[in-house]
């Protein structure tokens, strides 16, 4: 490393990312290009000699337009992935310093700030002592929250087998909803658990997605009486598809009595449970054994960063990570989050996640005044309009469920809206292909990135505020792009 190169190329490096975040919304939002396009441009094998700087920033012109574009303000799909100043500066120094950590005496500093840093994260979201290294258990940070899960059913498998004995690992029964994210079937897949014992409880728009605990009970009574074992109960606060909540308290007291491992998935939710009022979706989180929460999501921490807490951890004053996951080597990645945590502080934190969750209530007003959609908070009667069969309380706001005049998509609750356009006949067919086409058209125009899900059936569209740098006025110009859209395919569609 010759250090004087490193300030020059560094500046320049710095200079083209600025330029970038600055010229941001000139790029389309999602890539337009083909598979196989980088191949026609680029040489195919590596130069032999030593090529500028310039040159290799000049070719980023290949590069780019093949990038889809997460920091942009007009990005709504999935869910976030946060870039800050801070969070780039942490990559920037881990980078600079390049240790591999993975136990305490090849940088005892990377080993102590992680426990600290994520002792302090903890403590924001009000996570039992047990999670704390200051309790029984300690934090560790992940690349992804698919890693953090399979972690975890790694070792509440060997906790299990060590108690009924190996030739056990057939019996032992994984429980998730069909609304828990991918990566727990592939953890299942990778820890040896049975095809047939991994449980997929059914969900519906009766609990708005989220599990019921009496399907639940249902379905370890019946694996109890079949000779299987309950093992694993994975939870999420805030699904992928639709943000719903799962009830941790009641899950929290079937787990314990059947002596399962609880997980918790608050991949992209457990950010916003930084603010008190938001806190309660994790009332329950003193029944759970490990809690997973990705600050590379909704934290204002660049990719990767995803923060694990164990309740038990068999380490004493001096441990090694390497037994935390599964790699051997491991990067300084606890300086991005303590970037973060140092450069914005609570209070900041707390107002970044309020303003999006605020842009997305702005969003979910204007999908609601427009009859031709149904949104989360449609219907026309403001109170009790008589037609709908049930109030759901979210902490200190109302939310109806429509059922009966069918206004509603799912509640929203953090920052992600889900709704859809209404086809002229109420044929769901045709309400999921014009919904599709509806998806395909604005991302077509690179003006705006959205995704989608199928809840019940149903092609939804889903609208996630979270990008860092969008703004109310983002907000509205995507609107417009939608309901132009709309009106263009609406006008083909048969009445
Ligand atoms: N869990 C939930 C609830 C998610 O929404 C996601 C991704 O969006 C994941 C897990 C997977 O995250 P990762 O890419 O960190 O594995």
């Amino acid at each position: 490393m010759d250090a004087e190169q490193l300030r020059d190329y560094g500046h320049q490096m710095v200079d083209f990312i600025a330029d970038y975040y600055n010229s941001i919304e000139s790029f389309p939002v999602l890539s337009q290009v083909q598979p196989g396009y980088l191949h026609k441009l680029i040489p195919d094998s590596a130069p032999n000699h030593p090529e500028s700087l310039q040159n290799v920033l000049d070719g980023e012109a290949k590069i780019l337009p093949g990038v889809t574009h997460w920091q942009s303000p007009n990005y709504f799909a999935y869910y976030p992935s946060n870039s800050s100043v801070a969070g780039f500066l942490g990559e920037m120094l881990s980078a600079g310093l390049n240790i591999v950590g993975f136990s305490w005496i090849t940088s005892p500093a990377a080993t102590e700030l992680e426990m600290i840093v994520l002792d302090w994260l903890g403590k924001m979201l009000k996570l039992p002592e047990h999670f704390l290294s200051t309790g029984q258990g300690g934090g560790v940070i992940q690349g992804t929250a698919s890693e953090a899960v399979l972690v975890v059913l790694l070792a509440a498998r060997d906790k299990a087998l060590r108690k009924v004995g190996k030739n056990a690992l057939e019996k032992l029964v994984v429980y998730a909803s069909d609304q828990t994210h991918a990566s727990l079937p592939k953890a299942c897949q990778i820890a040896g658990i049975h095809p047939e014992n991994c449980r997929i409880l059914k969900t519906d728009s009766s609990t708005n997605y989220s599990i019921s605990p009496d399907l639940l009970t249902e379905a370890i009574l019946h694996d109890l009486g079949v000779g299987l074992i309950p093992l694993f109960l994975c939870a999420t606060v805030g699904t992928t598809s639709s943000t719903a909540v799962d009830p941790l308290l009641e899950l929290g007291k079937i787990s314990k009595s059947n002596e399962m491992w609880f997980h918790v998935d608050a991949a992209y939710a457990g950010s916003a449970c930084i603010c008190p009022e938001y806190r309660q979706y994790l009332n329950g989180v003193e029944e759970t054994d490990s809690f997973n929460m990705n600050a590379h999501k909704w934290f204002l921490t660049n990719f990767d960063c995803s923060a694990l807490w164990v309740k038990a951890s068999e380490a004493n004053m001096v441990m090694d990570y390497k037994d935390w996951q599964i790699p051997l080597g491991r990067r300084f990645r606890s300086l991005k989050l303590w970037m973060v945590l140092r450069l914005y502080g609570l209070e900041n934190l707390q107002c970044y996640i309020r303003n999006h969750i605020q842009l997305a209530e702005h969003f979910e007003a204007l999908v609601a005044q427009d009859p031709r959609f149904e949104g989360s908070v449609s219907c026309p009667y403001v109170g009790d309009c008589g037609l709908c069969s049930s109030v759901v309380f979210f902490g200190n706001r109302i939310r109806y469920t429509f059922k009966t005049c069918g206004q509603v998509v799912t509640p929203r609750i953090f920052s992600l809206v889900c709704f859809r356009l209404l086809p002229h006949h109420n044929n769901e067919d045709d309400g999921n292909k014009l919904n599709h086409d509806l998806l395909d058209a604005v991302n077509t125009t690179g003006k705006i990135f959205i995704s989608h899900t199928v809840l019940s059936g149903k092609y939804i569209l889903r609208f996630a505020v979270g990008a860092p740098l969008t703004e109310e006025r983002h907000v509205n110009a995507a609107w417009k792009l939608l309901q132009e859209e709309a009106s263009t395919l609406l006008a083909g569609d048969p009445v």
